[in-house]
């Protein structure tokens, strides 16, 4: 008789989780690889963390994290009610796909983008449809206009950097009564312009950002969601049948301490765009093609060296990028733009490397 064993691996849930940038425990490395901010957190940020009283955090946290919330929705001209804020915008997006996603139709995504949103969907065994960008890497939003059950878009997208303008996904959620419009704008704050003025106007749009690459707080993990009263509410009732209490004490108060300083936000991310501008130039000269960046990162391939070779040149030479070995864009860097010198360093490097091919 042969003893059935080991079938409990039959009940397992299966998944093959998502791939993050690689985060080199060295300090001496040139790190473009996932979109961290080169500077430092608004300097109120530090001072909270300097006079935190450990002894609050004998208690829980606010499960409503309404200090934060509020700091946020005063930011962006909402209420209260019209944000929620989870451990980065991961976990807002995680929570979002569970909560909004609860459809037999396919959720709809272009075949380019945030890599996440398909693990997401397999995790929660939802179906779903990639659509594919055009040549330019474009999004074409007859593609979004058929059965769904429901849309997720990074806008500007990533990894590509392209940028859509509100009223183009007005046109999307218009066309889309029946399913939750998701606008993952993690990168917005680099020039693109955002949908949160629509939110008033549709109730089916969820609007998505982080403070880990515009803030540089990737460390602390904060993102949040704005949309209708109507959709938190459904968002706080997964999550409260989660997980109550995601976020902490102390980074409820240090994300206040960085939406509550304006000047420094916009000081950085001015500063970053403007070594974008000046890194796109310089690529350009050393014959890289990109699509024209709203991001803080540049989408680039050689028009003579293959991607993989470059990449492993820069990365023997201690300068992390990164690199997927994908159809449409194995051929592609995605460098994310860090301070002037970094920039100057990976250029003056580029420019000799690609001298000698
Ligand atoms: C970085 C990124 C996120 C996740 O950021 P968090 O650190 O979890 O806030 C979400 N979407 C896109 C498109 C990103 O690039």
């Amino acid at each position: 008789m042969v003893i059935d064993i080991m079938n409990w691996e039959n009940n397992v849930r299966k998944v093959v989780p998502y791939v993050a940038g690689e985060q080199p425990q060295n300090n001496n490395v040139i790190k473009l690889n996932t979109n961290e901010c080169p500077y430092p957190p608004a300097p109120e940020v530090q001072s909270v963390l300097h006079g935190f009283d450990s002894c609050l955090l004998r208690k829980y946290p606010d499960p409503d994290v309404s200090e934060l919330a509020a700091a946020l929705a005063k930011r962006h001209g909402l209420s209260k009610e019209q944000v929620f804020v989870g451990v980065g915008s991961d976990d807002v997006l995680a929570m979002s796909f569970l909560t909004f996603f609860n459809s037999d139709k396919p959720i709809l995504f272009p075949d380019i983008t945030y890599s996440f949103y398909d693990v997401w969907a397999d995790l929660y065994k939802i179906p779903y449809e990639c659509q594919p960008l055009d040549e330019n890497f474009r999004i074409r939003k007859e593609d979004y206009q058929k059965q769904n059950g429901g849309i997720v878009i990074a806008n500007p997208n990533a990894p590509t950097g392209v940028w859509e303008a509100p009223s183009f996904f007005e046109e999307i959620v218009k066309a889309n009564p029946d399913s939750v419009v998701i606008v993952d704008e993690a990168y917005v704050d680099f020039g693109g312009e955002s949908c949160v003025p629509l939110i008033e106007k549709y109730e089916n749009l969820l609007v998505v950002q982080t403070f880990s690459k515009s803030r540089a707080l990737a460390g602390l993990r904060i993102g949040y969601a704005m949309g209708s009263e109507k959709l938190i509410r459904y968002l706080n009732d997964v999550k409260f049948s989660f997980n109550s209490y995601t976020m902490n004490g102390v980074t409820i108060k240090a994300g206040v301490a960085s939406v509550e300083n304006e000047e420094y936000f916009r000081r950085i991310t001015a500063k970053i765009m403007e070594t974008r501008e000046n890194t796109k130039k310089r690529l350009a000269e050393l014959d890289f093609i990109f699509p024209d960046s709203k991001t803080n990162f540049i989408f680039a391939s050689h028009k003579h060296v293959p991607a993989q070779e470059i990449f492993d040149a820069l990365r023997k030479n201690e300068i992390y990028v990164r690199h997927w070995n994908k159809p449409r864009i194995e051929n592609y860097l995605r460098i994310s733009v860090g301070t002037d010198e970094e920039m100057k360093t990976v250029l003056d490097f580029l420019e000799n490397y690609l001298k000698e091919k």
